[in-house]
């Protein structure tokens, strides 16, 4: 099969997936990073409208400062803030998937011995876990998201958006649930530095209309 025949194959599978209702209440999906200060990260929610946090992290107490290395602190927050609050395991890659990502890449010292593959094959194994478990169309992220909330915030650590495995959980939102847009906020709308070294995707995501962003020559 030649490259043409296999898009037209993607293509093909994608409007395959029949079409969801759209959601009663849900306008907005954001995508947002919770390392930041307190009152950055609550303001700019505020400014956004939103009104329930979807926390997709595996782990959310760890050593460091800042509200979000508590969960206890961040749900104390949100309380604070008048959000709902909930951690979505659903949502979040397993420990072996980051556990994998950091052997073959994050924690690898020379450039030459890092995978390039490696952070294409963590979003594709994030991919198969997004359509083995279908959270749009069951289970308790469907019923989050069919519920009263307009704005919903999808949160990580990960500074910056394309570096985070909610890049592809958001995007399956917008893109599939009809009358829903993805915004992706940043502190004073500026778009943060990419992790370094850098997480290339090699691949397209074409379920996702996600395109390669392979290093430039
Ligand atoms: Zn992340």
């Amino acid at each position: 099969m030649d490259e043409k025949q296999l898009d037209l194959l993607s293509i093909k599978q994608v409007q395959m997936i029949p079409k969801l209702e759209k959601p009663p209440h849900l306008r907005a999906i954001c995508s947002i990073s919770c390392s930041m200060p307190a009152r950055l990260f609550f303001g700019i929610l505020k400014k956004n409208q939103v009104t329930m946090i979807m926390d997709t992290r595996r782990t959310r107490d760890y050593r460091g400062r800042g509200f979000f290395t508590s969960e206890d602190d961040f749900r104390y927050l949100c309380k604070c803030h008048d959000l709902v609050y909930k951690v979505v395991r659903e949502l979040s890659p397993t420990r072996e998937m980051r556990a994998t990502f950091a052997d073959e890449f994050k924690f690898v010292k020379k450039a030459k011995d890092r995978d390039p593959m490696a952070w294409t094959n963590f979003l594709r194994s994030y991919e198969d876990i997004l359509r083995s478990e279908r959270p749009l169309r069951q289970g308790r992220v469907h019923d989050l998201l069919y519920g009263e909330h307009r704005v919903i915030a999808i949160i990580c650590a990960c500074q910056h958006h394309e570096d985070c495995h909610r890049m592809l959980a958001t995007t399956m939102m917008a893109r599939y649930l009809p009358g829903v847009e993805l915004k992706i906020l940043y502190p004073e709308d500026k778009e943060p530095r990419r992790s370094y070294p850098r997480r290339y995707r090699l691949e397209d995501f074409p379920h996702f209309g996600i395109q390669a962003d392979p290093p430039r020559r």
